[in-house]
Formats: C-alpha cells, structure tokens, sequence
C-alpha cells in the first residue's frame, strides 16, 4: 500500500517541474505547520476501557484558518491525514476561499460503535483539540464516516470547554443546529459543476454514462444528481462490492435496497462485479468517489473511461496518473472536482459569524458561479502551461498560497 503522503509529496514535484517556485517556498509547502496526536479513553458499554488515536494536522494557513474534515476509518493513520491536510490547503486555494488546510482522524471502525459510544468518542476528539480549534484557528467538518450529528457532538463539546458560544467552529452541521442549506449535496453537486464546464473541452456528451465507486455521502449525491440531469449511471459500489445495470440504476431505489438488505447485491436487473472489475468498466465518465491509491500502476493500463472526476481524495497514485496522461484520459483532479463541500462549508461559517440563514437557492447560485469561474481558470492554465488538470491545479494554487505567504 503506498504512503498517501509520500504520493502528494511526488504529485509535488511533477507539477513545480512544469513551473518551478522559489526553494524557500517549496521547503515550507511540504512540511505541515503542525501535527497533533492524542489518545482518546472511552468507556465502553460492556464496561471496558478502550483508548483511541486521534489526529490533527494543521498543513498551512496562509490564507486563513485551517479547514478540513474529520475522519473515522480503521486504516486511518498520520501519512494519511497528512497528505489530506495539504491536499485541504490546496484544494481552499483553488476555490479560492479564505482558508488554508487541515485534517483531522480517528482511527476506528465507526461501525461497530454504539451510538452511546460514537458520541463520547467524538466528544473526546473534541475536547482533546480544542486548544487548537476555533472559528479563526482551526474550523474542522466531515469527512469518510463523519456525519452533521457528529459535528454537532463536537462543536457542542468545544463551546463547553472553550466558554466560546459560536457555531462556527466546526461545519457540516444539522441544519437546526446552525448548518447551511445545500451543505449535504455540496460535494456531489459541485463536482457536477465542475464536470458541466469542463466535459465540452473534452467532448463528453450530455447523457453519457457513469460509473460511481463508493456510495457514502459523496457518490450517493453525484450518483442522484448525474441521474437527475439525464446521464446514465450504469455502475455503483460500496466497500463490500458493486452492481452492473447496463440500461441504468435508479439512486433512490438502490438506497431504499441498501438499507433494506445490507448491500448492493441483488438489486433487481443488476449483476455483482468487484471493486476492482467496476473501475475497469466501459464507459464514458468514471466517478472514484471512495479511498485513495484506487487507480494505480497495477489497474491504470486497463481502465476503459474516456473521462475521470475524482470526488474521492488522492483516488489516483502519481505513477497512474502518468499512464492515463500518456492514454489521453483527462482526469479532473480532487483539489478541484471535489471542492463543492469545503465551498460550502464556507458558506455556513460566514453565515455563523453573520448569524444569517441563506436559502439553497442563493447557496447552490454562489456555489456554481464561484466553481464555474474556478474550473476555467484551472483549464485555461493547462493550456497554457500545455499540461493536465492536476499539474495545473496545483500550480494555480501554489501560485496563490505562494502570494499570501510574500512569495
Ligand atoms: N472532508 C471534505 C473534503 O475533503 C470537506 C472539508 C470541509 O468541509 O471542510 O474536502
């Protein structure tokens, strides 16, 4: 399994080798400001004590306070949430919001946790940071296997401890606890966005079909809103397995046979395939929406998409990337395909510290604009520095972190 953080660092180099910055610069990008580690004791309901590791990483905050998500996951580990945190600082530069990066984790199995169990863990992730967080310092918000009622839980805890009465120190919070419109659907919403501007530069046609890796938040969003707008999704995943319906799965129903059932199989006119076999599909547009290291120097030759939107974080190791460079396959990176929900995770901390409520209508308006300009500019920076999305990606947000920093 490759180091995620090892693979930001080495995506790094291939986008400041197309154009270099100062060395001085280069040093400070690639060492994070700040790496906290903490145990969390939980008392267990069957009376037993278990300790937990949880992590934050503060990458940079040139641009303003670290934002990032929080995540549960048992392979969870520092390389990981290091490599989120910068990607995080990255990916603020490229929407162009006021934030710099940081991650946060717990490694855990979310799911074999009660929910008495759940909430004094994450209360405990919480009180365990709080010196470092706060509306401006540190404004954390889900991630894989982080929910709004967890957020509620910590930002709950951290005004208990602090004394400080604010919302806006965590976001992607319920909606009747200070959340914003919107904040739900944000990243699959905005990664259709992206998608929308970027799919006529690269000949992909409306109606074309899709396949979906992960069906948490993200990849259930997308799958909804792809469907919604007259594509074709033919393929969905989660982390046991996925299903093949060549004329087209309907979202909804597929959800309503998860919870039912347990698991994708089965759903009526659908063949199971593996997780491995679905990223290999025929189609037009392939959607990793899960993990990272997906698509790498093993399965890269044989992916058969002609488009790639990665929703996931870090989905494509560096040498994949590479190879579909060479095999004319675009891929929109994270950084920027992903960028909807920190967008609107932004949104929802301006409207705490204004104490305002904006409608869904306004906040999906702000969230188009701001990606349909962010998209462009990423695109028209390839062209010019004639490479692909993420070495341009990159290099239009180092170019802003770089301006903040003095550079
Ligand atoms: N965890 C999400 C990401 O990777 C959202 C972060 C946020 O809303 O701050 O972009």
């Amino acid at each position: 399994m490759s180091n995620p953080f090892e693979n930001a660092m080495m995506q790094l180099k291939r986008a400041t080798a197309v154009q270099p910055f100062p060395e001085a610069f280069m040093k400070q990008i690639s060492t994070p400001n700040r790496e906290v580690r903490i145990s969390i004791p939980v008392m267990m309901d069957n009376g037993t004590l278990e300790v937990f590791e949880g992590y934050r990483v503060e990458h940079n905050n040139a641009r303003g306070p670290y934002k990032g998500g929080i995540r549960y996951h048992h392979n969870t580990d520092i390389n990981e949430v290091k490599a989120l945190a910068f990607w995080m600082a990255l990916k603020c530069a490229v929407a162009n919001i006021p934030m710099g990066g940081g991650k946060g984790g717990i490694t855990v199995d979310p799911k074999i946790l009660s929910k008495n169990e759940l909430e004094k863990l994450s209360r405990g992730w919480a009180r365990g940071m709080a010196d470092i967080l706060g509306p401006k310092k540190d404004v954390p918000a889900p991630d894989v296997n982080t929910t709004p009622e967890i957020m509620a839980w910590m930002n709950d805890e951290f005004m208990t401890i602090s004394g400080e009465k604010t919302l806006a120190t965590f976001t992607g919070k319920p909606l009747d606890k200070g959340g914003s419109e919107g904040r739900g659907a944000a990243t699959g919403l905005g990664g259709f966005y992206v998608f929308d501007v970027l799919r006529e530069k690269f000949n992909v046609a409306p109606g074309a079909s899709v396949v979906i890796q992960g069906f948490g938040n993200v990849g259930g969003n997308a799958g909804e809103i792809f469907v919604a707008n007259g594509y074709k999704v033919i393929a969905m995943s989660d982390s046991k397995g996925g299903i093949v319906k060549d004329d087209g799965l309907d979202i909804k129903a597929l959800e309503e046979w998860k919870k039912t059932n347990g698991t994708l199989a089965g759903f009526p006119g659908s063949r199971i395939v593996t997780n491995a076999e679905l990223l290999e599909l025929p189609c037009d547009v392939l959607i990793p929406a899960a993990l990272e290291n997906q698509i790498t120097a093993d399965n890269a030759d044989k992916i058969k998409a002609k488009f790639i939107l990665e929703l996931a974080n870090g989905p494509i190791t560096p040498e994949a990337d590479e190879i579909l460079y060479k095999k004319n396959i675009p891929v929109v990176p994270d950084i920027l395909a992903n960028s909807g929900g920190v967008t609107v995770s932004t949104f929802e901390w301006e409207q705490n510290l204004k104490g305002e409520h904006w409608s869904e209508m306004d906040v999906n308006a702000k969230l188009k604009e701001l990606l349909n300009r962010e998209a462009l500019a990423i695109y028209e920076k390839s062209v010019a520095v004639k490479t692909d999305l993420r070495r341009a990606a990159f290099i239009v947000a180092l170019e802003r972190i770089a301006s903040a920093m003095g550079y």
